[in-house]
């Protein structure tokens, strides 16, 4: 028996790092570096996502499991869908409890970092901090063209960090410690980064049989979906029926595009993560392959930006290469520190470019 699940991990490993799109560095130096009790921090993006939040209050639970002493640390504030998820009472924030953080950080023996794949994806604060550490770092990640660290596992065919977390305990051969709380916590990353419950191609057979395993476990997948998508506010509501109003469609680029304002947003009571999916309001209108969002912040100075795209049209790349951004090749982010007006504008002539990719990225 013992020897089957040996065997199926060897596959298992075998046939990812023989994808091209995967890297495993040190594994096996980490497993043997997390066989006696470590100080660890867990460590997500800046503006947490459901799978930022997911995975590393997963991994946090895992690691306790094994013994260790894990904390989570993330830079900023998170949206209050999913503050119910278990665990996330004990996570400290960066930029809130700054001197909590830091000492985590430093009495820690290693930083794993999850679901980005640079440091300055956590802002120029924690970036510092990041920086100047001592230790080494263990990346788990999907995005692409990830930075160098000691220990990787990367691979941007998964749909999520959360899938990852959960091959990470598989190949640590920890599967049977998978407990309701760590299956919820993946389950929550998976439905949230697959463009809101498993529907972008990355979403595979094995996210399928993935998640019937998390069913298997406990996870209660009714109550999790409403606690994410049940749970707006009146503001939330009318802020996305203005953005709604402010759709523009480009039918010749089969684009279309939501525009919001910092005054829109204090008009309706903006709270983080209101603006979570709007985006793909633009994209489900009928026969349209590439949309974006732009949403001001006064505070920051910038136009943020959400993009989507179907098919091969490649988002991460126009992201990267005009807007100071990345992601993946369908769902990507960036920003613009020109006007609204200036922003919309330069969106719309650069897309025209790209008219043809645009007309043969993806066919209904
Ligand atoms: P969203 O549009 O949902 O905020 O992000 C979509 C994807 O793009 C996510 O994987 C996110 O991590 C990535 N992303 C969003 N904003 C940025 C950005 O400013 N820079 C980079 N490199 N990636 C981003
Ligand atoms: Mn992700």
């Amino acid at each position: 028996m013992c020897f089957k699940i040996a065997a199926k991990v060897h596959n298992f490993l075998i046939k990812l790092v023989s994808s091209p799109l995967m890297i495993l560095k040190q594994f096996k130096e980490l497993q043997s570096f997390l066989n006696s009790p470590k100080n660890i921090v867990i460590v997500g993006h800046r503006n947490p996502d459901g799978d930022a939040i997911g995975s590393t209050l997963a991994l946090c639970h895992y690691l306790k499991k094994k013994g260790h002493t894990p904390t989570v640390v993330v830079p900023n504030e998170y949206p209050i869908f999913l503050h119910w998820l278990p665990g996330s009472d004990a996570t400290y924030r960066f930029d809130w409890q700054n001197s909590q953080s830091q000492r985590a950080i430093k009495k820690s023996d290693i930083i794993f970092l999850l679901d980005f794949n640079a440091f300055h994806r956590v802002g120029s604060d924690m970036q510092k901090t990041l920086e100047g550490y001592e230790n080494d770092f263990a990346l788990i990640d999907h995005h692409q063209e990830p930075d160098d660290f000691a220990y990787m596992y990367s691979d941007t065919t998964m749909c999520s960090t959360c899938q990852m977390v959960y091959h990470f305990i598989e190949m640590m051969g920890d599967v049977d410690l998978i407990d309701k709380d760590i299956a919820t916590c993946i389950y929550t990353g998976i439905m949230t980064d697959t463009g809101g419950s498993f529907r972008f191609p990355t979403t595979t057979s094995t996210t399928h049989r993935v998640v019937a395993d998390l069913i298997d476990k406990g996870v209660e997948n009714d109550r999790i979906h409403s606690n994410v998508y049940d749970s707006n506010s009146y503001g939330r509501l009318q802020l996305l029926g203005q953005a709604l109003r402010n759709l523009r469609v480009v039918p010749k680029l089969r684009s279309a595009y939501i525009t919001i304002s910092d005054k829109e947003k204090i008009d309706n009571d903006f709270k983080k993560g209101d603006t979570e999916g709007v985006v793909n309001y633009a994209l489900s209108v009928s026969g349209i392959t590439v949309a974006a969002i732009f949403i001001e912040d006064k505070e920051q100075g910038i136009i943020k930006i959400s993009f989507r795209s179907k098919g091969s049209f490649s988002v991460n790349q126009f992201a990267r290469n005009y807007f100071n951004g990345g992601g993946h090749d369908n769902a990507a982010g960036g920003r613009s520190e020109l006007s609204m007006e200036e922003t919309v504008e330069k969106f719309v002539s650069l897309l025209s470019n790209y008219k043809e990719e645009i007309q043969k990225s993806y066919e209904a």
